[in-house]
């Protein structure tokens, strides 16, 4: 599509429409191009590795939904499972065959995961599992590092910027200064950070929540020893230590980053691919820890739909195919593929830009030296990356409206998807550096 005019009108009058309906127009804020400007595209349909919008442009999709779609969009197996399962009846608010089989699963690649609740999406499986760690613990402080996202539970909406043992500040309004004045923040890939916010509060902090790969400022990798610093620091001072495995779950490798870097967490959090494109959550871990979860144990946590039928065979289906030999080497290797286009292509045009990519996303910032923590993401070139989003939307690529999002690959993104991407990126950076 390089060079063409893309016709945009039906996504800008739905947009007009949505815009008297939802705030912002949209059922979730980074939707609306908030960061990049002009109308967000309204999704007609997708099949595999693309999505073609209201005006009919087909673009190589890596957004999937956010993640989800690690075998992407429509896959047959997937939508057999679904159609299947809802020909049987879609939610019956009681035990089914299908919850096991999933969790079971999970289970053996997770063995961490020794108990698990299912529940309905990330933010519900990263809230609960805080609950069930401070009620375990009989602390209620809690530290999670800024530039990280768990999802907008109360709790941890806040990232207080600079500083370790700064005072906790919500980021949205409506969350009262109390609830997050529990919330300790420290900093990504400084285990030091950790330490002295354990040294200043001993015997009160409950946990450590982390993205151990954080997706939420760009992408970031954990430091060599930085994961395995929170397991010692976190068991020498009797806290539990939460994995956010929500986007980086059967994507980092297929038991997750704890299998990717061989750190153990306490309790982890799941969503996204495990339900297979339906919304799932779920939160497990040490079976003396998730025994306090009712009705085996006093902490309450319950959902009418948690379970469901259909989810449950939607994210079966997708671990199935995922979970075939190969299959995640081959999404590493397309992930790995995209990074190292980003580098080179910026390199050729004397554009500073980090990239990197682990399991099946990858991730790029226009920043000068790589991002290790939410400071150094910060210091990205927003203005670059809107140029460089627009100009990739013409040359027929998708990627997530924000600088600070990462990216995903899925198994029905191929070579012709690869080198499509490698000649779209090479015309927005012609683009760009005009
Ligand atoms: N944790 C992490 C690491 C996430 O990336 C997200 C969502 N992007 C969430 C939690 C929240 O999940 P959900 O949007 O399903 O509530």
């Amino acid at each position: 599509m390089i060079g063409q005019v893309r016709e945009t009108g039906k996504s800008a009058t739905l947009f007009a429409r949505a815009l008297e309906l939802f705030p912002g127009g949209v059922n979730s804020p980074v939707r609306a191009f908030g960061s990049v400007g002009g109308s967000p595209l309204f999704i007609s349909h997708g099949g595999g590795a693309y999505v073609i919008d209201a005006d009919g442009n087909r673009y190589i999709d890596h957004v999937l939904s956010w993640g989800p779609l690690v075998l992407g969009h429509a896959h047959p197996a997937v939508v057999r499972a679904i159609a299947e399962a809802a020909g049987h009846g879609t939610s019956f608010g009681a035990p089914t065959t299908a919850e096991i089989e999933l969790a079971e699963l999970i289970r053996s690649h997770m063995p961490s995961l020794e108990r698990m609740r299912m529940v309905n999406s990330g933010t519900e499986a990263v809230m609960s599992a805080i609950r069930v760690a401070r009620a375990f613990a009989g602390r209620a402080k809690i530290v999670k590092f800024a530039g990280c996202y768990h999802g907008h539970a109360d709790l941890l909406l806040v990232q207080a910027g600079s500083g370790v043992a700064t005072l906790s500040l919500p980021d949205s309004p409506g969350v009262p200064a109390p609830t997050v004045a529990d919330t300790l923040i420290a900093r990504y890939n400084d285990a030091d950070s950790v330490e002295a916010l354990f040294r200043a509060n001993e015997g009160a902090i409950a946990a450590v929540i982390v993205e151990p790969v954080a997706g939420n400022m760009g992408l970031v990798l954990p430091g060599d020893t930085f994961l395995s610093d929170l397991r010692r620091i976190t068991s020498e001072h009797g806290a539990l230590l939460v994995f956010d495995e929500v986007m980086t779950g059967f994507r980092v490798a297929l038991g997750g980053a704890q299998a990717r870097y061989g750190v153990q967490p306490d309790l982890t959090t799941l969503g996204k691919v495990i339900g297979g494109g339906l919304p799932v959550g779920a939160f497990g871990g040490r079976r003396d820890i998730m025994e306090r979860v009712a009705p085996a144990g006093p902490v309450y946590q319950a959902g009418t739909l948690s379970g469901n039928p259909v989810a449950m065979r939607a994210g079966l289906a997708t671990l199935d195919e995922l979970t075939r030999d190969g299959v995640q080497e081959s999404l590493e290797r397309t992930a790995a593929a995209l990074a190292a286009t980003m580098s080179d292509t910026a390199q050729r045009h004397g554009v500073p830009l980090h990239a990197v990519s682990a399991g099946s996303m990858f991730g790029f910032s226009f920043t000068d030296g790589p991002a290790t923590d939410w400071d150094t993401a910060a210091l990205a070139d927003r203005g670059r990356f809107t140029r460089f989003f627009h100009a990739m939307l013409d040359g027929g690529v998708y990627l997530a409206p924000s600088p600070f999002e990462a990216a995903f690959v899925s198994t029905a993104h191929g070579d012709v998807e690869v080198d499509a991407f490698a000649t779209a990126a090479a015309g927005a950076f012609e683009s760009i550096t005009a």
